[in-house]
Protein backbone atom coordinates (compact mmCIF):
# COMPACT_ATOMS: atom_id res chain seq x y z
CA UNK A 1 0.00 0.00 0.00
CA UNK A 2 1.33 3.55 -0.46
CA UNK A 3 1.85 4.23 3.41
CA UNK A 4 0.80 7.84 3.35
CA UNK A 5 0.14 7.52 7.22
CA UNK A 6 3.34 5.81 7.70
CA UNK A 7 5.05 8.69 6.48
CA UNK A 8 3.61 10.79 9.08
CA UNK A 9 6.57 12.04 11.43
CA UNK A 10 6.65 14.78 13.82
CA UNK A 11 5.62 18.78 13.32
CA UNK A 12 6.51 20.75 10.30
CA UNK A 13 10.11 22.10 10.37
CA UNK A 14 10.60 25.87 10.75
CA UNK A 15 11.01 27.14 7.02
CA UNK A 16 13.24 29.83 6.13
CA UNK A 17 11.81 33.16 6.40
CA UNK A 18 9.18 31.79 8.98
CA UNK A 19 9.08 31.88 12.62
CA UNK A 20 9.89 28.18 14.17
CA UNK A 21 7.41 25.99 15.38
CA UNK A 22 6.40 26.88 19.20
CA UNK A 23 4.08 25.35 21.67
CA UNK A 24 0.53 26.39 20.63
CA UNK A 25 -1.31 23.86 22.89
CA UNK A 26 -1.86 21.72 20.55
CA UNK A 27 -4.91 20.37 18.85
CA UNK A 28 -6.06 20.35 22.27
CA UNK A 29 -5.67 23.68 23.63
CA UNK A 30 -6.32 26.91 22.74
CA UNK A 31 -6.31 28.24 18.73
CA UNK A 32 -3.36 30.06 18.10
CA UNK A 33 -4.37 33.77 17.27
CA UNK A 34 -1.69 35.51 14.47
CA UNK A 35 -3.25 38.59 15.37
CA UNK A 36 -2.61 39.95 18.87
CA UNK A 37 -5.81 42.24 18.17
CA UNK A 38 -8.26 39.60 20.38
CA UNK A 39 -7.37 36.92 22.36
CA UNK A 40 -9.89 34.27 21.60
CA UNK A 41 -11.33 31.75 24.33
CA UNK A 42 -11.45 27.65 23.15
CA UNK A 43 -14.81 27.41 21.57
CA UNK A 44 -14.17 23.23 21.29
CA UNK A 45 -17.12 21.47 19.24
CA UNK A 46 -17.39 17.84 21.37
CA UNK A 47 -15.90 15.13 20.22
CA UNK A 48 -18.53 12.21 22.06
CA UNK A 49 -20.95 12.85 19.20
CA UNK A 50 -18.75 10.72 17.33
CA UNK A 51 -18.31 7.30 18.25
CA UNK A 52 -14.95 5.95 16.19
CA UNK A 53 -14.42 2.17 16.41
CA UNK A 54 -11.40 0.85 16.57
CA UNK A 55 -11.99 -1.25 13.47
CA UNK A 56 -13.63 -0.79 9.83
CA UNK A 57 -14.95 -3.48 7.50
CA UNK A 58 -15.36 -2.52 3.83
CA UNK A 59 -18.84 -1.76 2.67
CA UNK A 60 -20.10 -4.74 0.09
CA UNK A 61 -23.24 -5.37 -0.85
CA UNK A 62 -24.97 -3.83 2.05
CA UNK A 63 -22.98 -5.33 5.21
CA UNK A 64 -19.66 -4.05 6.44
CA UNK A 65 -16.69 -6.56 6.81
CA UNK A 66 -12.91 -7.48 6.60
CA UNK A 67 -10.65 -7.46 3.73
CA UNK A 68 -10.68 -11.04 1.82
CA UNK A 69 -6.71 -11.46 2.72
CA UNK A 70 -7.12 -9.29 6.66
CA UNK A 71 -5.29 -6.62 5.40
CA UNK A 72 -6.00 -3.21 7.16
CA UNK A 73 -4.15 0.10 7.27
CA UNK A 74 -3.88 3.07 9.91
CA UNK A 75 -6.34 6.91 9.94
CA UNK A 76 -5.23 9.05 12.04
CA UNK A 77 -5.50 12.68 13.34
CA UNK A 78 -3.50 14.74 11.49
CA UNK A 79 -3.87 17.87 14.04
CA UNK A 80 -2.39 15.31 17.11
CA UNK A 81 -1.11 12.36 14.86
CA UNK A 82 -3.42 10.12 16.97
CA UNK A 83 -4.30 6.97 15.63
CA UNK A 84 -8.25 6.87 14.93
CA UNK A 85 -8.88 3.41 13.76
CA UNK A 86 -7.89 0.58 11.69
CA UNK A 87 -9.39 0.25 8.29
CA UNK A 88 -9.78 -2.69 5.83
CA UNK A 89 -7.83 -2.98 2.69
CA UNK A 90 -9.17 -3.90 -0.54
CA UNK A 91 -7.18 -5.76 -2.31
CA UNK A 92 -8.57 -7.00 -5.93
CA UNK A 93 -10.86 -10.58 -4.35
CA UNK A 94 -12.65 -7.80 -2.40
CA UNK A 95 -12.69 -5.10 -5.67
CA UNK A 96 -14.16 -8.48 -7.47
CA UNK A 97 -17.16 -8.91 -4.57
CA UNK A 98 -17.84 -5.47 -4.56
CA UNK A 99 -18.31 -4.66 -8.49
CA UNK A 100 -20.31 -8.10 -8.81
CA UNK A 101 -22.96 -6.96 -6.12
CA UNK A 102 -23.49 -4.00 -7.43
CA UNK A 103 -24.18 -5.40 -11.19
CA UNK A 104 -26.51 -7.69 -9.33
CA UNK A 105 -28.72 -4.82 -7.34
CA UNK A 106 -28.35 -2.69 -11.12
CA UNK A 107 -29.77 -5.89 -12.90
CA UNK A 108 -32.23 -6.87 -10.22
CA UNK A 109 -33.29 -3.90 -8.54
CA UNK A 110 -31.95 -0.61 -9.00
CA UNK A 111 -31.99 -0.06 -12.92
CA UNK A 112 -35.13 -1.54 -13.66
CA UNK A 113 -36.81 0.83 -10.02
CA UNK A 114 -39.09 3.91 -11.30
CA UNK A 115 -37.42 7.03 -11.20
CA UNK A 116 -39.73 8.29 -8.41
CA UNK A 117 -38.79 5.05 -6.05
CA UNK A 118 -35.25 5.83 -6.33
CA UNK A 119 -35.75 9.38 -5.73
CA UNK A 120 -37.52 8.64 -2.19
CA UNK A 121 -33.57 6.68 -1.10
CA UNK A 122 -31.83 10.02 -2.21
CA UNK A 123 -34.20 12.17 -0.25
CA UNK A 124 -34.07 9.78 2.62
CA UNK A 125 -30.31 10.01 2.57
CA UNK A 126 -30.31 13.89 1.81
CA UNK A 127 -32.32 14.00 5.28
CA UNK A 128 -30.37 11.42 7.67
CA UNK A 129 -26.87 13.05 6.65
CA UNK A 130 -29.09 16.30 8.04
CA UNK A 131 -29.95 14.82 10.91
CA UNK A 132 -26.63 13.23 11.84
CA UNK A 133 -24.99 16.73 10.45
CA UNK A 134 -23.03 17.69 13.51
CA UNK A 135 -21.46 13.52 13.73
CA UNK A 136 -20.53 14.42 10.12
CA UNK A 137 -18.78 17.48 10.91
CA UNK A 138 -16.89 16.20 13.96
CA UNK A 139 -15.78 13.12 12.31
CA UNK A 140 -14.26 14.93 9.01
CA UNK A 141 -12.35 17.61 10.76
CA UNK A 142 -11.09 14.98 12.82
CA UNK A 143 -10.00 12.68 10.17
CA UNK A 144 -9.06 15.51 7.92
CA UNK A 145 -8.05 18.28 9.80
CA UNK A 146 -10.65 20.32 8.23
CA UNK A 147 -12.28 23.26 10.92
CA UNK A 148 -14.78 22.62 12.38
CA UNK A 149 -16.64 25.78 11.35
CA UNK A 150 -16.26 24.65 7.34
CA UNK A 151 -17.41 20.85 7.88
CA UNK A 152 -20.00 22.23 9.29
CA UNK A 153 -21.14 25.09 7.28
CA UNK A 154 -19.83 23.85 3.94
CA UNK A 155 -18.95 20.23 3.31
CA UNK A 156 -22.00 18.48 5.24
CA UNK A 157 -24.20 20.84 4.16
CA UNK A 158 -23.43 21.03 0.77
CA UNK A 159 -23.39 16.68 0.85
CA UNK A 160 -27.11 16.87 2.10
CA UNK A 161 -28.06 19.82 -1.03
CA UNK A 162 -26.24 17.02 -3.81
CA UNK A 163 -28.84 14.39 -2.51
CA UNK A 164 -31.59 17.11 -2.15
CA UNK A 165 -31.05 18.15 -5.61
CA UNK A 166 -30.53 14.89 -7.59
CA UNK A 167 -33.30 13.06 -5.48
CA UNK A 168 -35.53 15.82 -7.17
CA UNK A 169 -34.24 14.39 -11.34
CA UNK A 170 -34.30 10.79 -10.81
CA UNK A 171 -38.20 10.90 -11.85
CA UNK A 172 -37.75 13.66 -14.42
CA UNK A 173 -34.90 12.28 -16.86
CA UNK A 174 -36.49 12.55 -19.52
CA UNK A 175 -37.22 16.25 -19.02
CA UNK A 176 -33.29 16.80 -18.66
CA UNK A 177 -32.91 16.95 -22.31
CA UNK A 178 -30.69 13.80 -22.90
CA UNK A 179 -29.97 10.76 -24.59
CA UNK A 180 -33.23 8.94 -25.52
CA UNK A 181 -36.12 11.01 -24.99
CA UNK A 182 -34.63 13.56 -25.40
CA UNK A 183 -36.08 16.62 -27.64
CA UNK A 184 -33.26 16.18 -30.68
CA UNK A 185 -33.83 12.12 -30.01
CA UNK A 186 -37.29 12.00 -30.77
CA UNK A 187 -37.13 14.22 -33.72
CA UNK A 188 -34.39 11.94 -35.09
CA UNK A 189 -36.79 8.77 -34.53
CA UNK A 190 -39.63 10.00 -35.77
CA UNK A 191 -37.48 10.73 -39.03
CA UNK A 192 -36.80 7.03 -39.05
CA UNK A 193 -33.36 7.84 -38.11
CA UNK A 194 -33.20 7.53 -34.22
CA UNK A 195 -33.40 4.78 -31.44
CA UNK A 196 -36.37 5.67 -29.36
CA UNK A 197 -35.39 4.90 -25.36
CA UNK A 198 -35.32 1.03 -24.19
CA UNK A 199 -39.01 -0.66 -24.09
CA UNK A 200 -40.41 -0.19 -20.40
CA UNK A 201 -38.13 2.88 -19.86
CA UNK A 202 -40.64 5.80 -20.57
CA UNK A 203 -42.10 8.56 -18.54
CA UNK A 204 -45.58 9.45 -17.16
CA UNK A 205 -46.25 10.72 -20.66
CA UNK A 206 -44.67 7.82 -22.36
CA UNK A 207 -41.61 9.87 -23.00
CA UNK A 208 -38.41 7.13 -23.48
CA UNK A 209 -36.08 7.87 -20.25
CA UNK A 210 -32.12 8.03 -20.82
CA UNK A 211 -30.61 4.45 -19.60
CA UNK A 212 -28.42 4.41 -16.80
CA UNK A 213 -24.43 3.05 -17.72
CA UNK A 214 -24.38 0.23 -15.34
CA UNK A 215 -21.68 0.02 -12.49
CA UNK A 216 -19.99 2.56 -11.37
CA UNK A 217 -16.18 3.05 -10.34
CA UNK A 218 -16.00 6.44 -8.35
CA UNK A 219 -12.14 6.89 -6.97
CA UNK A 220 -12.36 10.28 -4.53
CA UNK A 221 -9.23 12.36 -2.92
CA UNK A 222 -9.00 13.50 0.60
CA UNK A 223 -9.83 16.98 0.56
CA UNK A 224 -13.24 16.95 0.78
CA UNK A 225 -13.60 13.40 1.78
CA UNK A 226 -17.93 13.71 2.07
CA UNK A 227 -18.87 16.26 0.06
CA UNK A 228 -16.96 14.53 -3.15
CA UNK A 229 -18.47 10.97 -2.03
CA UNK A 230 -21.99 12.89 -2.46
CA UNK A 231 -20.79 14.52 -5.99
CA UNK A 232 -20.19 11.10 -7.19
CA UNK A 233 -23.15 8.82 -5.71
CA UNK A 234 -25.93 11.52 -5.79
CA UNK A 235 -26.29 11.99 -9.54
CA UNK A 236 -24.97 8.20 -10.59
CA UNK A 237 -27.87 6.76 -8.37
CA UNK A 238 -30.42 9.26 -9.40
CA UNK A 239 -29.52 8.09 -13.02
CA UNK A 240 -30.16 4.63 -12.44
CA UNK A 241 -26.26 3.52 -12.02
CA UNK A 242 -24.88 1.72 -8.97
CA UNK A 243 -21.79 2.64 -7.13
CA UNK A 244 -18.23 1.47 -6.12
CA UNK A 245 -16.79 4.47 -4.38
CA UNK A 246 -13.12 4.33 -3.11
CA UNK A 247 -12.41 7.10 -1.26
CA UNK A 248 -8.94 8.46 -0.18
CA UNK A 249 -6.63 6.58 2.18
CA UNK A 250 -5.96 9.36 4.59
CA UNK A 251 -10.07 9.77 4.89
CA UNK A 252 -11.85 7.25 4.93
CA UNK A 253 -13.84 7.48 7.67
CA UNK A 254 -16.88 10.04 6.65
CA UNK A 255 -17.42 7.84 3.27
CA UNK A 256 -17.96 4.86 5.68
CA UNK A 257 -20.54 6.85 8.27
CA UNK A 258 -22.35 7.16 4.85
CA UNK A 259 -22.15 3.92 3.98
CA UNK A 260 -23.69 3.48 7.81
CA UNK A 261 -26.47 5.87 6.48
CA UNK A 262 -27.34 3.89 3.22
CA UNK A 263 -27.99 1.02 5.37
CA UNK A 264 -30.50 3.44 7.55
CA UNK A 265 -32.13 4.71 4.69
CA UNK A 266 -33.35 0.93 3.44
CA UNK A 267 -30.89 1.10 0.05
CA UNK A 268 -30.82 -2.20 -1.35
CA UNK A 269 -27.73 -3.86 -0.79
CA UNK A 270 -24.81 -3.97 -3.41
CA UNK A 271 -26.68 -0.25 -4.51
CA UNK A 272 -23.43 1.28 -2.81
CA UNK A 273 -20.39 0.00 -2.55
CA UNK A 274 -17.56 1.26 -0.36
CA UNK A 275 -14.02 0.35 -0.68
CA UNK A 276 -11.30 1.59 1.43
CA UNK A 277 -7.60 1.58 0.42
CA UNK A 278 -5.02 3.33 -1.49
CA UNK A 279 -4.02 3.68 -4.67
CA UNK A 280 -3.69 0.02 -5.62
CA UNK A 281 -7.12 -0.21 -4.96
CA UNK A 282 -8.46 2.61 -6.77
CA UNK A 283 -6.43 1.10 -10.01
CA UNK A 284 -8.04 -2.58 -9.80
CA UNK A 285 -11.49 -0.91 -9.15
CA UNK A 286 -10.81 1.17 -12.45
CA UNK A 287 -9.66 -1.04 -14.25
CA UNK A 288 -12.24 -4.10 -13.21
CA UNK A 289 -13.81 -5.31 -16.48
CA UNK A 290 -17.17 -5.22 -14.70
CA UNK A 291 -17.17 -1.27 -13.96
CA UNK A 292 -19.22 0.61 -16.93
CA UNK A 293 -18.54 3.87 -16.00
CA UNK A 294 -15.04 5.60 -14.46
CA UNK A 295 -15.59 9.28 -12.25
CA UNK A 296 -12.18 10.55 -10.42
CA UNK A 297 -11.18 13.00 -8.77
CA UNK A 298 -7.73 13.70 -8.11
CA UNK A 299 -4.52 14.75 -8.91
CA UNK A 300 -3.55 15.58 -12.80
CA UNK A 301 -0.81 12.64 -12.87
CA UNK A 302 -3.39 9.88 -11.70
CA UNK A 303 -5.79 11.41 -14.23
CA UNK A 304 -3.72 10.43 -16.85
CA UNK A 305 -2.94 6.93 -15.43
CA UNK A 306 -6.36 6.41 -15.29
CA UNK A 307 -6.94 7.76 -18.81
CA UNK A 308 -4.28 5.24 -20.08
CA UNK A 309 -5.81 2.48 -18.07
CA UNK A 310 -9.19 3.04 -19.40
CA UNK A 311 -8.61 3.57 -23.08
CA UNK A 312 -10.03 1.31 -25.51
CA UNK A 313 -12.25 -0.46 -22.48
CA UNK A 314 -15.11 1.53 -23.94
CA UNK A 315 -15.78 2.59 -20.50
CA UNK A 316 -17.09 5.85 -20.01
CA UNK A 317 -14.79 8.36 -18.17
CA UNK A 318 -14.79 12.18 -16.45
CA UNK A 319 -11.71 13.32 -14.63
CA UNK A 320 -12.53 16.28 -12.36
CA UNK A 321 -8.36 16.92 -11.80
CA UNK A 322 -5.87 19.86 -10.53
CA UNK A 323 -5.99 23.83 -11.20
CA UNK A 324 -3.97 27.08 -10.98
CA UNK A 325 -6.82 29.15 -11.11
CA UNK A 326 -6.05 32.99 -10.84
CA UNK A 327 -7.98 35.38 -9.07
CA UNK A 328 -7.72 38.45 -11.18
CA UNK A 329 -8.25 41.73 -9.23
CA UNK A 330 -8.95 45.29 -10.94
CA UNK A 331 -8.18 48.90 -9.42
CA UNK A 332 -11.73 49.54 -9.65
CA UNK A 333 -12.20 46.30 -7.10
CA UNK A 334 -13.49 46.93 -3.31
CA UNK A 335 -10.66 46.41 -1.69
CA UNK A 336 -11.78 44.78 1.08
CA UNK A 337 -14.39 42.72 -0.33
CA UNK A 338 -11.90 41.54 -3.31
CA UNK A 339 -9.36 40.77 0.16
CA UNK A 340 -11.77 38.30 1.70
CA UNK A 341 -12.09 37.16 -1.57
CA UNK A 342 -8.76 36.40 -1.64
CA UNK A 343 -8.16 35.08 1.74
CA UNK A 344 -11.73 32.16 0.83
CA UNK A 345 -9.62 31.40 -2.14
CA UNK A 346 -6.49 30.22 -1.16
CA UNK A 347 -6.58 29.57 2.48
CA UNK A 348 -10.35 28.20 2.60
CA UNK A 349 -9.75 24.33 3.51
CA UNK A 350 -5.70 24.90 4.02
CA UNK A 351 -5.46 25.58 0.35
CA UNK A 352 -6.25 22.13 -0.29
CA UNK A 353 -8.66 22.80 -2.98
CA UNK A 354 -8.47 21.95 -7.07
CA UNK A 355 -10.12 25.32 -7.72
CA UNK A 356 -7.94 27.54 -5.17
CA UNK A 357 -7.01 31.02 -6.30
CA UNK A 358 -3.13 30.35 -5.75
CA UNK A 359 -2.44 33.01 -8.42
CA UNK A 360 -3.34 36.29 -7.05
CA UNK A 361 -2.81 38.51 -10.46
CA UNK A 362 -3.78 42.63 -9.28
CA UNK A 363 -3.28 45.25 -11.20
CA UNK A 364 -0.45 46.95 -10.69
CA UNK A 365 -1.50 50.34 -9.80
CA UNK A 366 -3.50 48.74 -6.53
CA UNK A 367 -0.50 45.82 -5.99
CA UNK A 368 0.50 48.06 -2.97
CA UNK A 369 -2.74 48.53 -1.01
CA UNK A 370 -4.11 44.70 -1.67
CA UNK A 371 -1.07 42.95 -0.87
CA UNK A 372 -1.06 45.36 2.65
CA UNK A 373 -4.61 44.91 3.52
CA UNK A 374 -3.95 40.86 3.04
CA UNK A 375 -1.20 40.76 5.46
CA UNK A 376 -3.50 42.29 7.78
CA UNK A 377 -6.46 40.65 7.38
CA UNK A 378 -3.56 37.29 7.57
CA UNK A 379 -2.41 38.86 11.22
CA UNK A 380 -6.06 38.32 12.56
CA UNK A 381 -6.65 34.52 11.04
CA UNK A 382 -6.18 31.52 13.43
CA UNK A 383 -4.41 28.23 13.22
CA UNK A 384 -4.71 25.40 15.56
CA UNK A 385 -7.46 23.11 16.60
CA UNK A 386 -9.87 22.00 13.93
CA UNK A 387 -12.68 21.35 16.50
CA UNK A 388 -12.38 24.32 17.85
CA UNK A 389 -14.93 26.68 16.09
CA UNK A 390 -12.80 30.21 16.12
CA UNK A 391 -10.22 27.85 13.72
CA UNK A 392 -9.79 29.45 10.42
CA UNK A 393 -6.91 27.12 9.06
CA UNK A 394 -6.82 23.80 10.35
CA UNK A 395 -3.99 21.00 9.71
CA UNK A 396 -2.28 20.09 6.58
CA UNK A 397 -3.84 16.80 5.54
CA UNK A 398 -0.69 14.07 5.95
CA UNK A 399 3.16 14.23 6.17
CA UNK A 400 3.35 14.06 2.74
CA UNK A 401 1.11 16.70 1.61
CA UNK A 402 3.30 18.90 4.14
CA UNK A 403 6.53 17.86 2.79
CA UNK A 404 5.08 18.70 -1.32
CA UNK A 405 3.86 22.28 0.58
CA UNK A 406 7.06 22.90 2.06
CA UNK A 407 9.30 22.18 -0.73
CA UNK A 408 7.43 23.75 -3.16
CA UNK A 409 7.83 27.14 -0.95
CA UNK A 410 11.49 26.55 -0.31
CA UNK A 411 11.82 26.72 -4.21
CA UNK A 412 9.56 29.78 -4.41
CA UNK A 413 12.46 31.19 -2.67
CA UNK A 414 15.18 29.87 -4.01
CA UNK A 415 13.85 31.01 -7.62
CA UNK A 416 13.92 34.69 -5.75
CA UNK A 417 10.06 35.32 -4.29
CA UNK A 418 9.83 37.05 -1.29
CA UNK A 419 8.10 35.51 1.15
CA UNK A 420 5.77 36.25 3.70
CA UNK A 421 4.15 34.52 6.37
CA UNK A 422 1.95 36.20 9.93
CA UNK A 423 3.70 35.83 12.97
CA UNK A 424 1.97 32.14 13.47
CA UNK A 425 2.90 29.96 16.40
CA UNK A 426 2.28 26.32 15.28
CA UNK A 427 1.11 23.42 17.30
CA UNK A 428 3.98 20.75 18.73
CA UNK A 429 2.09 17.84 16.99
CA UNK A 430 0.64 17.17 14.06
CA UNK A 431 0.85 18.79 10.23
CA UNK A 432 0.29 22.77 10.21
CA UNK A 433 2.31 25.30 7.86
CA UNK A 434 1.63 28.91 8.47
CA UNK A 435 -0.85 30.68 6.13
CA UNK A 436 2.28 32.30 2.99
CA UNK A 437 2.19 34.88 0.81
CA UNK A 438 4.87 35.13 -2.25
CA UNK A 439 5.27 38.67 -3.95
CA UNK A 440 7.83 39.38 -6.36
CA UNK A 441 6.53 36.09 -8.19
CA UNK A 442 7.63 35.42 -12.35
CA UNK A 443 5.74 33.18 -13.78
CA UNK A 444 8.39 31.04 -15.18
CA UNK A 445 8.50 29.71 -11.28
CA UNK A 446 7.44 26.67 -10.16
CA UNK A 447 5.13 28.73 -7.47
CA UNK A 448 3.40 29.86 -9.99
CA UNK A 449 3.03 27.31 -12.31
CA UNK A 450 2.29 24.28 -10.05
CA UNK A 451 -0.39 23.46 -8.23
CA UNK A 452 0.99 23.39 -4.31
CA UNK A 453 -2.45 22.34 -3.01
CA UNK A 454 -1.57 24.19 0.46
CA UNK A 455 -1.82 27.74 2.30
CA UNK A 456 0.08 29.57 -0.08
CA UNK A 457 -0.43 32.32 -2.34
CA UNK A 458 1.86 33.47 -5.20
CA UNK A 459 1.10 37.09 -6.57
CA UNK A 460 1.62 38.48 -9.52
CA UNK A 461 0.83 41.81 -11.17
CA UNK A 462 -0.58 43.00 -14.36
CA UNK A 463 -1.10 46.41 -16.11
CA UNK A 464 -4.20 46.13 -18.79
CA UNK A 465 -7.14 43.75 -19.02
CA UNK A 466 -5.11 41.91 -22.02
CA UNK A 467 -1.73 41.10 -20.25
CA UNK A 468 -4.44 39.87 -16.52
CA UNK A 469 -6.40 37.24 -19.27
CA UNK A 470 -2.70 36.32 -20.97
CA UNK A 471 -1.20 35.67 -17.55
CA UNK A 472 -4.53 33.98 -15.92
CA UNK A 473 -4.10 31.79 -19.01
CA UNK A 474 -0.58 30.90 -19.16
CA UNK A 475 -1.17 27.45 -17.43
CA UNK A 476 -1.61 23.91 -18.43
CA UNK A 477 -5.06 23.64 -15.63
CA UNK A 478 -8.33 25.10 -16.75
CA UNK A 479 -10.24 24.51 -13.67
CA UNK A 480 -11.59 28.28 -12.21
CA UNK A 481 -10.97 31.91 -11.89
CA UNK A 482 -12.01 34.86 -10.07
CA UNK A 483 -12.27 38.19 -11.56
CA UNK A 484 -12.68 41.54 -8.69
CA UNK A 485 -14.08 44.52 -10.42
CA UNK A 486 -16.93 46.83 -10.26
CA UNK A 487 -17.79 46.85 -14.09
CA UNK A 488 -20.47 44.21 -15.15
CA UNK A 489 -19.33 44.96 -18.70
CA UNK A 490 -15.21 44.02 -17.67
CA UNK A 491 -16.54 40.88 -16.18
CA UNK A 492 -18.17 39.49 -18.89
CA UNK A 493 -14.87 40.39 -21.30
CA UNK A 494 -12.80 38.76 -18.64
CA UNK A 495 -15.37 35.93 -18.48
CA UNK A 496 -15.72 34.85 -21.97
CA UNK A 497 -11.34 35.12 -22.59
CA UNK A 498 -10.96 32.95 -19.34
CA UNK A 499 -9.97 29.01 -20.41
CA UNK A 500 -11.28 27.75 -17.47
CA UNK A 501 -14.58 26.01 -16.27
CA UNK A 502 -15.81 28.16 -14.09
CA UNK A 503 -15.38 31.72 -13.55
CA UNK A 504 -17.00 33.43 -10.09
CA UNK A 505 -17.20 37.24 -10.52
CA UNK A 506 -16.55 39.46 -7.04
CA UNK A 507 -16.80 36.39 -5.07
CA UNK A 508 -14.91 32.74 -5.02
CA UNK A 509 -15.30 29.26 -3.99
CA UNK A 510 -19.50 29.40 -4.65
CA UNK A 511 -20.50 26.13 -5.10
CA UNK A 512 -23.97 24.93 -5.79
CA UNK A 513 -25.44 21.72 -6.88
CA UNK A 514 -27.66 23.04 -9.80
CA UNK A 515 -23.90 24.31 -11.40
CA UNK A 516 -21.99 22.65 -13.46
CA UNK A 517 -18.31 21.96 -12.22
CA UNK A 518 -15.34 21.23 -14.36
CA UNK A 519 -12.20 22.06 -16.47
CA UNK A 520 -10.36 22.15 -19.30
CA UNK A 521 -7.17 20.41 -20.53
CA UNK A 522 -5.02 19.25 -17.49
CA UNK A 523 -7.80 20.29 -15.07
CA UNK A 524 -9.71 17.13 -17.25
CA UNK A 525 -12.89 16.93 -18.94
CA UNK A 526 -16.84 16.40 -18.03
CA UNK A 527 -18.82 18.52 -15.42
CA UNK A 528 -20.22 17.23 -12.10
CA UNK A 529 -23.56 19.05 -10.95
CA UNK A 530 -26.75 20.16 -12.81
CA UNK A 531 -27.74 18.82 -16.18
CA UNK A 532 -24.64 18.17 -17.20
CA UNK A 533 -23.45 16.21 -14.40
CA UNK A 534 -26.48 13.90 -14.66
CA UNK A 535 -25.13 13.58 -18.57
CA UNK A 536 -22.21 11.71 -16.98
CA UNK A 537 -23.94 8.94 -15.63
CA UNK A 538 -26.58 8.54 -18.63
CA UNK A 539 -26.76 6.99 -22.11
CA UNK A 540 -26.40 10.55 -23.64
P1 LIG B 1 -4.14 11.19 -5.89
O1 LIG B 1 -4.56 11.68 -7.22
O2 LIG B 1 -3.07 10.18 -5.81
O3 LIG B 1 -5.39 10.56 -5.11
C1 LIG B 1 -6.74 10.68 -5.46
C2 LIG B 1 -7.44 9.33 -5.30
O4 LIG B 1 -6.96 8.40 -6.27
C3 LIG B 1 -7.19 8.67 -3.96
O5 LIG B 1 -8.33 7.94 -3.59
C4 LIG B 1 -6.04 7.74 -4.30
O6 LIG B 1 -5.90 6.71 -3.37
C5 LIG B 1 -6.46 7.23 -5.64
N1 LIG B 1 -5.39 6.69 -6.47
C6 LIG B 1 -4.05 6.86 -6.35
N2 LIG B 1 -3.41 6.22 -7.35
C7 LIG B 1 -4.36 5.64 -8.13
C8 LIG B 1 -4.33 4.85 -9.32
N3 LIG B 1 -3.19 4.55 -9.94
N4 LIG B 1 -5.50 4.43 -9.85
C9 LIG B 1 -6.67 4.74 -9.26
N5 LIG B 1 -6.75 5.48 -8.14
C10 LIG B 1 -5.62 5.93 -7.57
O7 LIG B 1 -3.81 12.40 -4.99
P2 LIG B 1 -2.84 12.39 -3.71
O8 LIG B 1 -3.68 12.17 -2.55
O9 LIG B 1 -1.70 11.46 -3.87
O10 LIG B 1 -2.29 13.85 -3.76
C11 LIG B 1 -1.18 14.17 -4.62
C12 LIG B 1 -1.34 15.55 -5.18
O11 LIG B 1 -2.47 15.58 -6.01
C13 LIG B 1 -1.61 16.62 -4.15
O12 LIG B 1 -0.44 17.13 -3.65
C14 LIG B 1 -2.39 17.63 -4.92
O13 LIG B 1 -1.52 18.52 -5.57
C15 LIG B 1 -3.10 16.82 -5.94
N6 LIG B 1 -4.51 16.58 -5.60
C16 LIG B 1 -5.44 17.25 -6.31
C17 LIG B 1 -6.76 17.07 -6.03
C18 LIG B 1 -7.77 17.81 -6.80
O14 LIG B 1 -8.96 17.72 -6.49
N7 LIG B 1 -7.37 18.54 -7.81
C19 LIG B 1 -7.23 16.20 -4.97
C20 LIG B 1 -6.16 15.49 -4.28
C21 LIG B 1 -4.87 15.70 -4.62
P3 LIG B 1 -4.98 6.95 -2.07
O15 LIG B 1 -5.46 8.12 -1.34
O16 LIG B 1 -5.21 5.75 -1.30
O17 LIG B 1 -3.59 7.10 -2.59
Amino acid sequence: MAGKRGQRGGAAAPQAGEVAAQPAGGATGRTASAGAAWEYAPAPESREIVSISAEYGLFIDGDFGPAADGRQFPTINPATEEPLAQVALAGEADTGRAVTAARRAYERVWGSMPGAERAKYLYRIARILQERAREFAVLESIDNGKPIRESRDVDVPLAAAHFFYHAGWADKLEFAGLGPGSRADRAAAADGAGEPGPAGARGADGRAVPRPLGVAGQVIPWNFPLLMAAWKLAPALAAGNTCVLKPAETTPLTALLLAEVCQQADLPPGVVNVLTGAGGTGAALVGHPGVDKVAFTGSTEVGKEISRAVAGTGKRLTLELGGKAANVVFDDAPVDQAVEGIVNGIFFNQGHVCCAGSRLLVQESVADIVTERLRDRLAVLRLGDPLDKNTDIGAINSREQLDKITALSAAGEAEGAQRWSPPCPLPERGYWFPPTVFTGVSQSYRIAREEIFGPVLSVLTFRTPEEAVTKANNTPYGLSAGVWTEKGSRILWMAQRLRAGVVWANTYNRFDPASPFGGYRESGFGREGGRHGLAAYLDA
